[in-house]
C-alpha cells in the first residue's frame, strides 16, 4: 500500500456543486480534499432564484443585481412584460460567488488545493488514487503533478467530466446546448428602454434556433448571450446580431467566452463503488431555461449525502439514492420542460405563440412560482386546469396570434 495521503473524500471542481458538497462533507465531520483547476470564470448568466439564496444561505452582498421583472420578446417583436410580484431573481458575478462558496468550504473544514484532474488508479488494497496535474505558470518549468488515496470521489467537475469519463459508464453519450455570452459595459447612457432590474429573453430563430437569447442585468454590466445544439449556428453572429438591435453594438466588451450545457440527467451518477457525479457532471441543467446553478448545489448536496452514508455504513447502495433522491424532487420538471424547449422553441410561429400565452396571468403565476420555489404550485388546482386548456388551445393553433 502506497504512503500517500488518505482522505474520505476528494471533491474534483470548485464550482457550485463540488464547493457545495465539500462543504457539507467537511461539516459532517469527513477530511475533503476540494481540488480545483481554477484560473477561468465560469461562463454564466448568472441568474439565482430565491430558493437557493435561503436554501443555501447566499448573503445579499454577492447578489450584484435583483431582477424584478422579466420580458419575453417574439419573433415579431411582441413583448410580454412578467412582474415578480414582490420577490426577485438574484443575478451573481461567477469569478465572486464561486470563490466566496470556496471559501466558505474552506472555512468549513475542506482543504483547498489547486490541481487538474488527470485519471484514477487503485492502490494494492483497492482504494482509490486520484492523479492531478498543477499547472505551472512558468513556460520554462514543467508541469508537477500530485496524487492522493481517497475513501470516496466527488465528480465536479462540469461538463464533459474527467472523473465521469474515467469512471462512469455512459458518462461520454450526453447531448449539448452550447452557450455563448459576452459580459459588457453599461454605458454611461444606456439605450432607451434599458432597465437593469429587468431580464431580457429572446424568443427569435434568428437569434436561437432551438434556444433563447439574453440580455441579463449584473450592475455595471450586463451578460448578452444564447445557446444552440446546432453546431452551424454561429453564437457570435447572433450575439453580434442581438447588441445590434437593442441598441448595444458599441458598449464595452470585458469578457467573451462560451461553454457546453448538457440536456438530460445521466441515467447513472456513481460507478456502485466509490465514485460519484453532481451537478453539470450528472447533467443536470433544467431544459428550456438552461437553469443549473441551483440544481448543481442541491446534487452537490445530495452526494455529499450518499458519501456520507457511505462512509459511516460501507453500503455501496447508498450512492444511487443522490440521483434517486433528485429525480424525485425534480424529475417531472426536468421532463416537463424538455418536452416545452422541443415544441415550442421549435420555429418562429410557435415561439410566437409561447410569447403570447405568457400574457396569461395563470401562466405567469405558475411559472414564476415553481422557477423561485422550485415548488409546483398546488394550492390552485382550477388555474393548472385552466392552463393545460389554454395550453391545448395554443398547440392546436385554436387561439388567436
Ligand atoms: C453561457 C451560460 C449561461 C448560463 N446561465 C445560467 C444562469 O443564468 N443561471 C443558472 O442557474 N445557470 C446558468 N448556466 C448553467 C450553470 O452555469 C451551470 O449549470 C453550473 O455552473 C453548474 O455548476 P457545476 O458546479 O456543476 O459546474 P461548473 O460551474 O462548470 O464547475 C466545474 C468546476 O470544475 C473545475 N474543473 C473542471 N475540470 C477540472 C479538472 N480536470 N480538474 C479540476 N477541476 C476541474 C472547473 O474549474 C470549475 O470550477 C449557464 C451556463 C452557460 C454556459
Amino acid at each position: 500500500m502506497s504512503s500517500l495521503e488518505t482522505f474520505d473524500a476528494v471533491v474534483v471542481g470548485g464550482g457550485p456543486a463540488g464547493a457545495t458538497a465539500a462543504g457539507d462533507l467537511a461539516k459532517m465531520g469527513h477530511k475533503v480534499l476540494l481540488l480545483d483547476r481554477a484560473g477561468r470564470i465560469k461562463p454564466c448568466g448568472g441568474a439565482i432564484p430565491p430558493r437557493l439564496i435561503k436554501d443555501f444561505e447566499i448573503p445579499d452582498e454577492l447578489l450584484v443585481a435583483k431582477a424584478r421583472s422579466a420580458r419575453m420578446i417574439s419573433p415579431k417583436n411582441n413583448q410580454v412584460d412578467i412582474p415578480i410580484d414582490g420577490g426577485f431573481v438574484g443575478m451573481v458575478d461567477r469569478d465572486k460567488f464561486d470563490e466566496w462558496l470556496r471559501v466558505r468550504a474552506a472555512n468549513d473544514g475542506a482543504t483547498r488545493r489547486t490541481g487538474i484532474f488527470e485519471t484514477i488508479t487503485r492502490d494494492t488494497d483497492g482504494t482509490a488514487i486520484l492523479h492531478y496535474r498543477i499547472h505551472s505558470s512558468n513556460r520554462l518549468e514543467e508541469d508537477q503533478r500530485g496524487a492522493v488515496r481517497a475513501k470516496a470521489i466527488i465528480g465536479a467537475d462540469g461538463a464533459k467530466s474527467g472523473v465521469g469519463r474515467s469512471a462512469i459508464p455512459g458518462a461520454k453519450d450526453v447531448d449539448y446546448v452550447f452557450a455563448y455570452h459576452e459580459i459588457v459595459r453599461v454605458p454611461d447612457a444606456p439605450p432607451q428602454g434599458y432597465d437593469g432590474s429587468r431580464c431580457d429573453v429572446f424568443y427569435q430563430g434568428t437569434l436561437s434556433p432551438d434556444f433563447y437569447g439574453w440580455i441579463f442585468p449584473h450592475g455595471n454590466t450586463m451578460s448578452i448571450g444564447t445557446g444552440s445544439a446546432d453546431k452551424g449556428f454561429s453564437l457570435r453572429k447572433a450575439v453580434a446580431d442581438l447588441k445590434k438591435i437593442t441598441g448595444l453594438e458599441k458598449v464595452e466588451l470585458l469578457r467573451h467566452e462560451g461553454a457546453p450545457l448538457p440536456m438530460k440527467p445521466l441515467k447513472k451518477w456513481d460507478n456502485d463503488r466509490d465514485v460519484i457525479l453532481a451537478g453539470d457532471a450528472a447533467g443536470v441543467v433544467a431544459p428550456a431555461s438552461g437553469e443549473g446553478i441551483y440544481y448543481a448545489m442541491v446534487g452537490g448536496r445530495l452526494a455529499a449525502e450518499s458519501i456520507h452514508e457511505l462512509l459511516e455504513t460501507g453500503n455501496v447502495k447508498a450512492l444511487a439514492k443522490a440521483r434517486k433522491r433528485f429525480m424525485k424532487e425534480h424529475g417531472t420538471v426536468f421532463l416537463v420542460l424538455g418536452i416545452m424547449q422541443r415544441f415550442w422553441y421549435g420555429n418562429d410561429k410557435r415561439r410566437e405563440r409561447f410569447v403570447k400565452m405568457c400574457e396569461d396571468k395563470d401562466v405567469q403565476r405558475l411559472t414564476f412560482e415553481s422557477y423561485m420555489h422550485k415548488k409546483l404550485v398546488r394550492k390552485d388546482p382550477m388555474a393548472h386546469i385552466k392552463i393545460f386548456f389554454k395550453d391545448m388551445a395554443h398547440l392546436l393553433g385554436m387561439a388567436k396570434v
